[in-house]
């Protein structure tokens, strides 16, 4: 394991933060921390980035080298007034790392960022602000990089380009990543290993897919005529426009899409609907 959080506890007053925290993430790996507003997320990262001190419990980081880890916490700190490259070479310089403008061009490069613009980051989307962020926690080459919600704010364009980069840092340069967020879709396609974070505790922590299969009790299926369909006589099912929310287990998938072919009515999409009331209930694991 590259990073590895055991039995991490935090309170302020009586407020219990985070509560015996357990969390592992190996090279390679994307972990996703799922968890509503409040629930510790930040507040683990800061402890992971050494930026606060658990009252009990360790935060290990198996990684030689000057920075072992990255991240970035709540938005990206840029220096609004300054441009790209500005931005690069300070932090550069906070780092100590002195690169010339061809590597810090590189960089640039790297996250996907224009190499022409001169302009003040203030002018940027969120989207390129994330990627400048992100250059600028890989500065040093961590092993390890720690993104705080880093999707939101983001257009369904930018969400996707960013999901892009995050998997190529992990699958090319072999980083382990932990991203947070509220929101399940903005994990679910990246994330290999999943951790549900609730009132300060881990309630829930697997494979992505996995949990997704075992907190799915319904399935969308999308597609012209679909209302006409035969088939879905024998299911529970609720007509939503051009879909059916349909009840059945991960299993019988398949089954129904051929059932469906066979009356000529062709899928355009089929997407679990998660039960977030289950993946969030701490007595169903
Ligand atoms: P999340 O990132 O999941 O939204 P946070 O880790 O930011 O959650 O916050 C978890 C809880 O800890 C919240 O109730 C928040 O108000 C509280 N909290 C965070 N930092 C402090 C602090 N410095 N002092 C007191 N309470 C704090």
């Amino acid at each position: 394991m590259i990073l590895s959080v055991k039995n991490v506890t935090k309170s302020y007053g009586n407020l219990h933060v985070l509560k015996a925290v357990n969390l592992a993430c190996k090279a390679g790996e994307i972990c996703g921390l799922l968890g509503a507003n409040g629930a510790g997320k930040t507040t683990l990262f800061k402890i992971i980035l050494g930026l606060i001190q658990p009252d009990s419990g360790t935060v290990t980081l198996n990684v030689k080298g000057v920075k072992p880890i990255g991240g970035i916490i709540e938005k990206p700190a840029l220096y609004e007034y300054l441009n790209a490259r500005e931005n690069l070479r300070l932090f550069c310089k906070i780092q100590g790392l002195k690169l010339s403008d061809s590597e810090l061009e590189l960089k640039l490069k790297e996250v996907g960022l224009p190499v022409d613009r001169h302009d003040p980051v203030r002018n940027f989307s969120m989207g390129m602000k994330q990627r400048l962020a992100i250059a600028i926690a890989m500065l040093n080459h961590p092993k390890c990089l720690i993104l705080d919600e880093p999707f939101s704010g983001l257009d369904p364009l930018g969400i996707t380009a960013l999901r892009g980069l995050i998997t190529d840092l992990a699958e090319k340069e072999g980083l382990a990543i932990i991203i947070s967020s509220h929101i399940i879709e903005e994990l679910s396609k990246i994330c290999n290993m999943l951790y549900v974070i609730k009132d300060g505790s881990i309630i829930k922590s697997g494979p992505t897919q996995e949990l997704i299969v075992h907190n799915t009790t319904s399935y969308s299926f999308s597609a012209p005529d679909i209302k006409n369909a035969r088939v879905l006589k024998g299911y529970e099912v609720q007509f939503k426009g051009n879909s059916a929310s349909v009840q059945l287990k991960a299993e019988e998938v398949p089954k129904l899409i051929q059932k469906l072919q066979e009356e000529q009515i062709y899928i355009t999409s089929c997407v679990p609907e998660l039960n977030m009331d289950k993946l969030f209930d701490y007595s169903k694991v």
